[in-house]
Protein backbone atom coordinates (compact mmCIF):
# COMPACT_ATOMS: atom_id res chain seq x y z
CA UNK A 1 0.00 0.00 0.00
CA UNK A 2 1.41 3.24 -1.23
CA UNK A 3 0.71 5.90 1.36
CA UNK A 4 -0.23 9.29 -1.00
CA UNK A 5 1.26 12.86 -0.10
CA UNK A 6 -1.18 14.14 -2.86
CA UNK A 7 -5.02 14.50 -2.98
CA UNK A 8 -6.55 12.56 -6.31
CA UNK A 9 -9.20 13.84 -8.22
CA UNK A 10 -10.97 11.99 -11.01
CA UNK A 11 -12.54 13.75 -14.00
CA UNK A 12 -14.94 12.58 -16.68
CA UNK A 13 -13.54 14.61 -19.93
CA UNK A 14 -16.48 13.26 -21.99
CA UNK A 15 -19.11 10.34 -21.88
CA UNK A 16 -19.98 9.77 -25.40
CA UNK A 17 -19.84 6.71 -27.56
CA UNK A 18 -18.39 6.31 -30.37
CA UNK A 19 -20.23 8.88 -33.04
CA UNK A 20 -21.79 11.07 -30.25
CA UNK A 21 -24.80 12.91 -30.91
CA UNK A 22 -25.68 11.82 -34.34
CA UNK A 23 -26.58 14.22 -37.23
CA UNK A 24 -30.16 14.51 -38.32
CA UNK A 25 -31.40 11.71 -35.96
CA UNK A 26 -34.50 12.11 -33.98
CA UNK A 27 -34.12 10.54 -30.72
CA UNK A 28 -34.69 12.04 -27.11
CA UNK A 29 -30.69 11.84 -26.52
CA UNK A 30 -30.13 13.45 -30.12
CA UNK A 31 -32.50 16.09 -29.10
CA UNK A 32 -31.63 16.36 -25.65
CA UNK A 33 -27.90 17.24 -27.25
CA UNK A 34 -28.65 19.79 -29.41
CA UNK A 35 -30.66 21.43 -26.95
CA UNK A 36 -28.05 21.68 -24.91
CA UNK A 37 -24.60 22.67 -25.74
CA UNK A 38 -23.87 20.98 -28.99
CA UNK A 39 -20.26 21.94 -28.65
CA UNK A 40 -19.93 20.11 -25.45
CA UNK A 41 -19.28 16.98 -26.57
CA UNK A 42 -16.11 14.33 -26.15
CA UNK A 43 -15.86 11.03 -26.21
CA UNK A 44 -15.25 8.67 -22.46
CA UNK A 45 -11.73 9.84 -21.51
CA UNK A 46 -10.58 10.80 -17.72
CA UNK A 47 -7.73 12.66 -15.99
CA UNK A 48 -6.42 11.89 -13.19
CA UNK A 49 -5.38 14.99 -11.29
CA UNK A 50 -2.56 14.86 -8.40
CA UNK A 51 -2.62 17.78 -6.21
CA UNK A 52 -0.63 18.51 -2.96
CA UNK A 53 -1.48 21.73 -1.02
CA UNK A 54 -3.62 22.72 -3.87
CA UNK A 55 -1.06 22.65 -7.37
CA UNK A 56 -1.22 20.23 -9.61
CA UNK A 57 1.80 18.00 -9.74
CA UNK A 58 0.49 15.35 -12.16
CA UNK A 59 -1.79 15.22 -15.09
CA UNK A 60 -2.59 11.84 -16.49
CA UNK A 61 -4.66 12.12 -19.15
CA UNK A 62 -6.56 8.46 -20.30
CA UNK A 63 -7.78 8.33 -23.74
CA UNK A 64 -7.99 11.86 -25.80
CA UNK A 65 -10.80 11.14 -28.28
CA UNK A 66 -12.77 13.68 -30.13
CA UNK A 67 -13.93 16.89 -28.15
CA UNK A 68 -11.31 15.56 -25.60
CA UNK A 69 -8.96 18.95 -26.32
CA UNK A 70 -11.94 21.53 -25.76
CA UNK A 71 -12.87 19.37 -22.36
CA UNK A 72 -9.82 19.89 -21.08
CA UNK A 73 -9.17 23.61 -22.37
CA UNK A 74 -12.35 24.08 -20.07
CA UNK A 75 -10.64 22.27 -17.39
CA UNK A 76 -7.89 24.43 -18.01
CA UNK A 77 -10.30 27.29 -16.67
CA UNK A 78 -11.69 25.51 -13.63
CA UNK A 79 -8.72 24.16 -12.43
CA UNK A 80 -5.31 25.43 -13.60
CA UNK A 81 -4.42 22.33 -15.27
CA UNK A 82 -2.30 23.11 -17.76
CA UNK A 83 0.05 20.46 -18.88
CA UNK A 84 -0.29 16.55 -19.31
CA UNK A 85 2.01 14.27 -17.97
CA UNK A 86 1.27 11.44 -20.10
CA UNK A 87 -0.80 9.95 -22.01
CA UNK A 88 -2.69 6.38 -22.03
CA UNK A 89 -4.78 4.71 -24.66
CA UNK A 90 -7.14 2.18 -23.83
CA UNK A 91 -7.57 0.44 -27.37
CA UNK A 92 -7.12 1.63 -31.12
CA UNK A 93 -10.66 2.88 -32.04
CA UNK A 94 -10.50 6.53 -33.40
CA UNK A 95 -12.59 7.65 -30.62
CA UNK A 96 -10.28 7.22 -27.72
CA UNK A 97 -7.06 8.69 -29.84
CA UNK A 98 -8.39 11.00 -32.43
CA UNK A 99 -6.88 14.29 -30.99
CA UNK A 100 -3.60 13.00 -29.87
CA UNK A 101 -2.40 15.12 -32.45
CA UNK A 102 -4.47 18.32 -31.51
CA UNK A 103 -2.98 17.66 -28.05
CA UNK A 104 0.69 16.57 -28.40
CA UNK A 105 1.36 19.89 -30.99
CA UNK A 106 -0.30 22.09 -28.44
CA UNK A 107 1.85 20.65 -25.30
CA UNK A 108 4.98 21.34 -27.99
CA UNK A 109 3.75 24.98 -28.62
CA UNK A 110 2.77 26.05 -25.35
CA UNK A 111 6.61 25.89 -24.16
CA UNK A 112 5.48 25.57 -20.59
CA UNK A 113 9.09 24.52 -18.45
CA UNK A 114 7.25 22.31 -16.45
CA UNK A 115 5.17 20.28 -19.59
CA UNK A 116 7.58 17.00 -20.08
CA UNK A 117 8.78 16.41 -23.50
CA UNK A 118 8.87 14.58 -25.33
CA UNK A 119 5.59 13.41 -24.34
CA UNK A 120 4.84 9.71 -22.59
CA UNK A 121 2.45 7.54 -23.91
CA UNK A 122 1.75 4.54 -22.78
CA UNK A 123 -0.52 1.82 -24.55
CA UNK A 124 -0.24 -1.62 -25.53
CA UNK A 125 2.42 -2.58 -28.58
CA UNK A 126 -0.59 -3.94 -30.67
CA UNK A 127 -2.69 -0.98 -29.74
CA UNK A 128 -0.29 1.67 -30.78
CA UNK A 129 0.97 -0.38 -33.76
CA UNK A 130 -2.74 -0.46 -35.07
CA UNK A 131 -3.73 2.63 -33.83
CA UNK A 132 -1.90 5.86 -32.36
CA UNK A 133 1.61 5.42 -34.61
CA UNK A 134 -0.91 3.69 -37.93
CA UNK A 135 -2.91 7.28 -38.40
CA UNK A 136 -0.21 9.51 -36.78
CA UNK A 137 3.13 8.13 -38.59
CA UNK A 138 4.97 11.95 -37.37
CA UNK A 139 3.90 11.33 -33.43
CA UNK A 140 6.71 9.31 -32.38
CA UNK A 141 8.89 12.90 -33.04
CA UNK A 142 6.75 14.60 -30.70
CA UNK A 143 6.10 11.84 -27.86
CA UNK A 144 7.69 9.00 -26.19
CA UNK A 145 5.79 5.26 -26.90
CA UNK A 146 5.85 3.53 -23.34
CA UNK A 147 4.65 0.13 -24.37
CA UNK A 148 2.84 -1.54 -21.30
CA UNK A 149 1.96 -5.02 -20.26
CA UNK A 150 -1.35 -6.38 -18.75
CA UNK A 151 -0.92 -7.31 -14.95
CA UNK A 152 2.68 -5.20 -14.72
CA UNK A 153 2.26 -2.32 -12.62
CA UNK A 154 2.91 1.44 -13.90
CA UNK A 155 4.09 4.06 -10.91
CA UNK A 156 2.88 7.26 -11.67
CA UNK A 157 3.51 9.55 -8.97
CA UNK A 158 1.10 8.43 -6.22
CA UNK A 159 -0.74 6.92 -8.77
CA UNK A 160 -0.43 3.10 -9.34
CA UNK A 161 -1.34 1.96 -12.35
CA UNK A 162 -2.32 -1.93 -13.61
CA UNK A 163 -3.06 -2.51 -17.11
CA UNK A 164 -5.27 -5.57 -17.31
CA UNK A 165 -6.67 -7.26 -20.64
CA UNK A 166 -10.44 -7.09 -21.88
CA UNK A 167 -11.92 -8.50 -25.12
CA UNK A 168 -13.06 -5.87 -27.51
CA UNK A 169 -13.89 -7.53 -30.41
CA UNK A 170 -11.51 -8.22 -33.25
CA UNK A 171 -10.70 -5.21 -34.23
CA UNK A 172 -9.26 -3.73 -31.40
CA UNK A 173 -6.06 -5.56 -30.45
CA UNK A 174 -4.18 -4.98 -27.38
CA UNK A 175 -7.18 -3.22 -25.68
CA UNK A 176 -6.97 -2.48 -21.96
CA UNK A 177 -8.76 -1.57 -18.84
CA UNK A 178 -7.00 -0.22 -15.91
CA UNK A 179 -6.87 -0.55 -12.31
CA UNK A 180 -5.90 2.89 -10.63
CA UNK A 181 -4.85 2.54 -7.42
CA UNK A 182 -3.83 5.63 -5.13
CA UNK A 183 -3.35 5.01 -1.50
CA UNK A 184 -6.09 2.78 0.00
CA UNK A 185 -8.40 4.11 -2.92
CA UNK A 186 -9.12 1.97 -6.00
CA UNK A 187 -11.01 2.26 -9.54
CA UNK A 188 -11.44 0.04 -12.02
CA UNK A 189 -12.14 1.64 -15.64
CA UNK A 190 -12.93 -1.33 -17.84
CA UNK A 191 -11.99 0.94 -21.28
CA UNK A 192 -14.50 -0.07 -24.30
CA UNK A 193 -14.95 -4.13 -23.90
CA UNK A 194 -17.27 -7.03 -24.00
CA UNK A 195 -15.52 -9.19 -21.66
CA UNK A 196 -12.49 -9.38 -18.96
CA UNK A 197 -10.93 -12.86 -19.45
CA UNK A 198 -9.37 -12.51 -15.71
CA UNK A 199 -12.85 -11.50 -14.81
CA UNK A 200 -11.75 -13.15 -11.23
CA UNK A 201 -8.39 -11.42 -10.66
CA UNK A 202 -9.06 -10.12 -7.11
CA UNK A 203 -7.54 -7.18 -8.02
CA UNK A 204 -10.60 -5.88 -10.10
CA UNK A 205 -12.98 -6.75 -6.77
CA UNK A 206 -14.04 -4.27 -3.92
CA UNK A 207 -13.19 -1.37 -5.84
CA UNK A 208 -14.74 2.47 -4.82
CA UNK A 209 -15.69 2.68 -8.07
CA UNK A 210 -16.17 1.29 -11.54
CA UNK A 211 -16.83 3.08 -14.65
CA UNK A 212 -17.89 0.53 -17.19
CA UNK A 213 -18.65 0.75 -21.32
CA UNK A 214 -22.39 0.69 -21.15
CA UNK A 215 -22.91 1.49 -25.26
CA UNK A 216 -26.38 0.25 -24.85
CA UNK A 217 -29.08 -0.93 -22.31
CA UNK A 218 -29.82 -3.93 -23.72
CA UNK A 219 -27.15 -6.51 -24.57
CA UNK A 220 -25.81 -6.13 -27.91
CA UNK A 221 -22.45 -8.52 -28.03
CA UNK A 222 -22.37 -8.16 -32.23
CA UNK A 223 -21.16 -4.63 -31.07
CA UNK A 224 -18.51 -6.10 -28.84
CA UNK A 225 -19.81 -3.34 -26.42
CA UNK A 226 -20.93 -4.20 -23.02
CA UNK A 227 -24.39 -2.99 -21.98
CA UNK A 228 -26.39 -1.44 -18.86
CA UNK A 229 -28.12 -4.88 -18.09
CA UNK A 230 -25.17 -6.60 -19.00
CA UNK A 231 -22.78 -4.95 -16.55
CA UNK A 232 -25.28 -5.92 -13.61
CA UNK A 233 -23.02 -9.31 -13.76
CA UNK A 234 -19.95 -8.24 -13.14
CA UNK A 235 -21.00 -5.40 -10.73
CA UNK A 236 -22.30 -8.30 -8.41
CA UNK A 237 -19.02 -9.99 -8.33
CA UNK A 238 -16.93 -7.14 -8.23
CA UNK A 239 -18.58 -5.43 -5.87
CA UNK A 240 -17.13 -1.46 -6.32
CA UNK A 241 -19.42 0.62 -3.92
CA UNK A 242 -20.46 2.34 -7.05
CA UNK A 243 -20.27 1.95 -10.57
CA UNK A 244 -20.86 4.38 -13.77
CA UNK A 245 -22.46 3.68 -16.90
CA UNK A 246 -20.34 5.61 -19.72
CA UNK A 247 -19.97 5.37 -23.58
CA UNK A 248 -24.01 5.11 -23.86
CA UNK A 249 -25.28 5.57 -27.17
CA UNK A 250 -28.54 3.12 -26.89
CA UNK A 251 -28.47 3.18 -31.04
CA UNK A 252 -28.51 -0.96 -31.11
CA UNK A 253 -31.50 -0.57 -28.65
CA UNK A 254 -34.18 0.08 -31.52
CA UNK A 255 -33.90 -3.48 -32.75
CA UNK A 256 -35.39 -3.96 -29.34
CA UNK A 257 -39.24 -3.24 -30.49
CA UNK A 258 -40.85 -5.70 -28.35
CA UNK A 259 -39.54 -3.75 -25.54
CA UNK A 260 -39.62 -0.28 -23.36
CA UNK A 261 -36.64 0.33 -24.06
CA UNK A 262 -36.12 0.19 -27.74
CA UNK A 263 -33.85 3.37 -28.72
CA UNK A 264 -31.27 6.23 -27.24
CA UNK A 265 -32.82 7.45 -24.00
CA UNK A 266 -32.30 10.96 -22.77
CA UNK A 267 -30.29 11.65 -19.99
CA UNK A 268 -33.56 11.84 -17.52
CA UNK A 269 -34.96 8.92 -18.39
CA UNK A 270 -31.42 6.90 -18.05
CA UNK A 271 -30.74 8.09 -14.70
CA UNK A 272 -34.49 7.09 -13.71
CA UNK A 273 -34.38 3.78 -15.42
CA UNK A 274 -30.72 3.15 -13.76
CA UNK A 275 -32.19 3.54 -10.51
CA UNK A 276 -34.99 1.39 -11.43
CA UNK A 277 -32.20 -1.79 -11.73
CA UNK A 278 -30.04 -0.64 -9.10
CA UNK A 279 -31.44 -2.91 -6.24
CA UNK A 280 -29.52 -1.38 -3.43
CA UNK A 281 -26.53 -1.16 -6.06
CA UNK A 282 -25.07 2.65 -6.24
CA UNK A 283 -25.23 2.79 -10.11
CA UNK A 284 -25.36 6.08 -11.86
CA UNK A 285 -24.48 7.40 -15.32
CA UNK A 286 -21.43 9.36 -15.67
CA UNK A 287 -21.60 12.63 -16.85
CA UNK A 288 -19.50 15.22 -18.70
CA UNK A 289 -17.07 17.53 -17.27
CA UNK A 290 -17.88 15.71 -13.24
CA UNK A 291 -15.12 15.79 -10.87
CA UNK A 292 -14.60 12.70 -8.29
CA UNK A 293 -13.24 14.26 -5.05
CA UNK A 294 -14.17 17.72 -6.15
CA UNK A 295 -17.77 18.25 -7.87
CA UNK A 296 -18.70 14.64 -6.97
CA UNK A 297 -17.91 13.18 -3.49
CA UNK A 298 -16.06 9.60 -3.45
CA UNK A 299 -18.23 7.02 -1.88
CA UNK A 300 -17.90 6.53 1.80
ZN1 LIG B 1 -15.25 3.80 -27.83
ZN1 LIG C 1 -13.85 0.85 -28.94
Amino acid sequence: MNTPSTELLLRVNGVQAAFGIELGFASPRADEGRAADPYRQANVSYSLVQRRNGEVVRHTLIDVGMGVVPSLLEFEVTHDVHVVHEVVITHPHFDHFAQLDWLSMALLRNCRGDQPRPLPIYATEPCWETGPNAIFRYLAERSEFRPIQFGSVIMLGDVLLTPFAVDHGPKAPGASGFVIQHGERKIVLTGDFLHVPDKDDPLLSGADLCFMDANTWHPADWTSHQSVLGNLRLIDKWKPKRAYFVHYSGYEDMERDDDPINGPMAMPRLRDEVRGISDGRDLRVAEHGMILGNTVEWPE
